[in-house]
């Protein structure tokens, strides 16, 4: 054994210790442990393996928060959410939120909807479509019909509602796609709706494009189906990103509780709710739109608390920080840091419009802050959006590149976007590599690679 692996374990550096030098256990728990300042070091260092986040251009969760955050979150870390009644004041919080979050959505009662904080977006979605699923089944048993084939209609929806749909044996009636159509268009739906559709879910910012689905549309075209049909079908908005930036940047757009047809809705405070992960949204236009039998009496933690959530035990931070930013930015702040992505998106696209290679399909302007484009020309190009993807990489970036839902599936797309913390800087400096990556792959004949989408769309 050589000589400085013995006196390593009692080396003064962490980089000499017996742990650094054999590395840390993978597949066991080690016999001994060692002093929180090794293993602080170690399990971070880890940490720089992952990409940069804040280069991280596929996410359109936070990746950017200021320092008195950190100190918050800290303060929260023993916080649990689902113990109301042990920490009132974060459940008080939690609710002041609810109601904030409700009169930005133009709630007609904001300070008495209903509604509740989740881990995210895909648990706000689940609770969003089960009360519209018993909603409905409690419409059939009273009119004593059958309720056992329950289906929602939808655009290019997030994998949360395919996950829904799955899980609480729904059939999910997508409707496709087609060239120069990139959602869901309100004259499609009467070949989709029936007496079994529980809901209509538009996307509020659709994942694929960032888009905005034609909510107000979609509502009047479900007027008229009522009108011709009697079939009276709610709508749940997807407004996961989309709810806290239309508030702000397009507040003429009619796509919240504005809508008489608009039930329920969800967001995530973790993508343009600035809060750090781990907090969605999901708000009920009225308490009698959330069947009473969903909501669990929770009494053994001491008090009586009603709660309606998939998971019990849950981090308090996130929402103290939703709380926190609505106090430090105030509706100015928030549409200042809107606006600076929106813009910064708009001159992202300006700048990629100007190469000859791309086709943008979305510019940033009138939905969210970010640039969706294709190749012009892919069956010409001796390379892929993927190939593009990997050689940006090199510079740290991190785009997505995926096939549109169907039937688009042959349009492969890239979507970058501009979140709190991309400065114009940053996308300048995208740009020049996003063109030395298209320059090199024009004039070097690399062949497709086998790369494929590699990301997931959250
Ligand atoms: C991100 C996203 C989701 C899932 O949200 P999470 O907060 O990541 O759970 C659902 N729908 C849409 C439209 C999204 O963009």
């Amino acid at each position: 054994m050589p000589l400085w692996k013995t006196s390593a374990s009692e080396s003064p550096d962490i980089y000499a210790t017996a742990r650094a030098v054999e590395g840390l256990a993978k597949e066991h728990i080690p016999e001994t442990g060692m002093s929180p300042e090794e293993a602080y070091n170690l399990v971070r260092d880890e940490l720089y393996l992952d990409g940069n986040a804040r280069q991280n251009l596929a996410t359109f969760c936070t990746t950017w928060v200021e320092d008195e955050v950190h100190k918050l979150m800290a303060d929260c870390i023993d916080k649990n959410m689902i113990d109301k009644d042990e920490y009132p004041q974060t459940a008080e919080i939690e609710a002041r939120c609810v109601h904030i979050i409700a009169s930005l959505w133009n709630s007609p009662e904001a300070e008495e909807t209903i509604g509740c904080s989740t881990t995210g977006s895909s648990e706000a979605a689940m609770l969003g479509g089960l009360a519209l699923k018993w909603a409905w089944r409690d419409r059939r048993k009273k009119e004593g019909k059958p309720y056992d084939k329950p289906n929602m209609v939808c655009g290019p929806v997030q994998v949360c509602w395919h996950k829904f749909a799955k899980y609480f044996d729904v059939e999910l009636r997508q409707i496709p796609l087609s060239e120069g159509s990139l959602h869901m268009r309100p004259e499609q739906l009467k070949d989709y709706v029936d007496e079994n559709t529980i809901c209509v879910v538009p996307t509020l910012g659709v994942t694929f494009t960032g888009v905005y689905e034609p909510v107000r549309e979609v509502c009047e075209e479900l007027d008229k189906i009522q009108a011709q049909t009697g079939l009276d079908i709610p709508v749940h908005v997807d407004a996961a990103s989309g709810g806290f930036v239309a508030p702000f940047l397009h507040p003429e757009l009619l796509w919240d509780f504005r809508l008489d047809r608009v039930k329920s809705i969800n967001a995530s405070g973790h993508k343009f709710g600035l809060a750090p992960l781990g907090v969605g949204w999901v708000i009920w236009r009225d308490k009698k739109e959330l069947p009473s039998d969903l909501v669990f009496n929770v009494d053994y933690l001491g008090g009586n608390m009603p709660t309606f959530a998939l998971n019990f035990s849950r981090p308090g931070g996130q929402i103290v920080i939703q709380y926190y930013n609505f106090m430090r930015l105030g509706w100015v702040g928030y549409r200042d840091i809107q606006s600076a992505c929106a813009e910064n998106a708009q001159y992202l696209a300006e700048k990629l419009a100007g190469l000859p290679e791309l086709d943008i399909l979305y510019d940033g302007n009138g939905a969210l802050p970010c640039v969706c484009y294709r190749l012009k020309h892919p069956e010409k190009a001796h390379y892929s959006l993927y190939d593009l993807s990997e050689r940006v990489r090199m510079s740290g970036w991190q785009i997505a590149s995926y096939p549109l839902p169907a039937d688009m599936h042959d349009t492969v797309v890239q979507r970058i976007m501009v979140r709190h913390g991309v400065s114009h800087d940053a996308v300048d400096q995208l740009f020049l590599d996003i063109r030395k990556a298209l320059n090199y792959l024009d004039k070097n004949n690399i062949k497709w690679s086998e790369a494929g989408p590699s990301f997931s769309h959250g």
